[in-house]
């Protein structure tokens, strides 16, 4: 038996880095998952459409399951798809991670409006797109899970060159606070994820590049924690941050409200 024996959960840009490793971790678990990913558009390519499928079938040699999904986070129409792929393979869905990202960082002054709208569209709206449709089955067929958040440090207290993402994830930061706190009236938990440097995506960033990489600070090391607030260990918690690091877990405070 594993922490998520019995659960259906999707994961959004799970054919690498982060969200692979979640995937890969959650489905050991126990659960079957939806693994979602546009494909390598983090450098605008847009060419890796296989990501998610090999991530599913390294789950499936493995013994679990999965499902791929490669639709666009930031579209309603790909927030409905994602849902669908759930429920078509495994009938039913309890947990979500909004996971999928992309970077555009330039200090603001060249920060185009080309820039700021993608990096916020692919975050912010992305939350919006994937969530809204697991919230309202979740709400509607009386079937409570988690749906966990990406937002990040640059949005709780700022980075260098990120304008865009850091107002995206601090976007993200709000919109968790609200969905939690309506999220209780139907047992529905929202979490916050915060994870820390050196992710695949931040490794490249000025300022990160230079540094030595922390060898403990792998998606390996952070799936832990996410599975932690995906799992009932977590049940009494909900509208909290958790910055997931190779220091450990811990919540990150950022008003006290309860
Ligand atoms: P990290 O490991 O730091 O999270 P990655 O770049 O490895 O960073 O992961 C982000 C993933 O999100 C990538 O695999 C990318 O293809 C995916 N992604 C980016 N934009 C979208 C989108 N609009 N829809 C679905 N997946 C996306």
């Amino acid at each position: 038996m594993g922490l998520l024996s019995g659960k259906v959960a999707i994961i959004t840009g799970a054919g690498n880095g982060l969200g692979e490793a979640y995937a890969k971790l959650f489905a050991k678990e126990g659960a079957a998952v939806v693994v979602n990913d546009l494909g390598g558009p983090r450098d605008g390519s847009g060419s890796d459409k296989g990501a998610a499928q090999k991530v599913v079938d390294d789950i499936i040699a493995a013994g679990g399951r999965a499902a791929a999904n490669t639709d666009d986070v930031s579209t309603v129409e790909g927030g409905e798809n994602i849902l669908k792929t759930a429920l078509d393979n495994f009938g039913q869905v309890d947990i979500l991670v909004c996971n999928a990202g992309i970077l555009r960082d330039k200090t603001f002054a060249n920060t185009s409006e080309q820039d700021w709208d993608l990096v916020v569209k692919v975050h912010l709206k992305g939350t919006y797109c994937c969530t809204m449709p697991v919230w309202k089955w979740m709400k509607d067929n009386g079937k409570p899970g988690v749906i966990i958040m990406t937002s990040s440090t640059s949005g709780l207290y700022g980075n260098f060159g990120q304008s865009n993402y850091g107002a995206a994830k601090a976007g993200i930061y709000g919109f968790m606070r609200v969905l939690s706190i309506e999220g209780r009236k139907y047992g529905i938990r929202v979490m916050g994820l915060a994870p820390g440097a050196f992710t695949r995506m931040t490794s490249d960033l000025p300022g990160f590049r230079d540094k030595e990489p922390d060898p403990m600070a792998l998606p390996e090391n952070i799936a832990p924690g996410v599975l932690y607030m995906a799992s009932d260990l977590a049940a009494d918690h909900t509208g909290k941050v958790l910055g997931v690091s190779s220091r450990g877990v811990r919540e990150i405070k950022m008003m006290q409200t309860d």
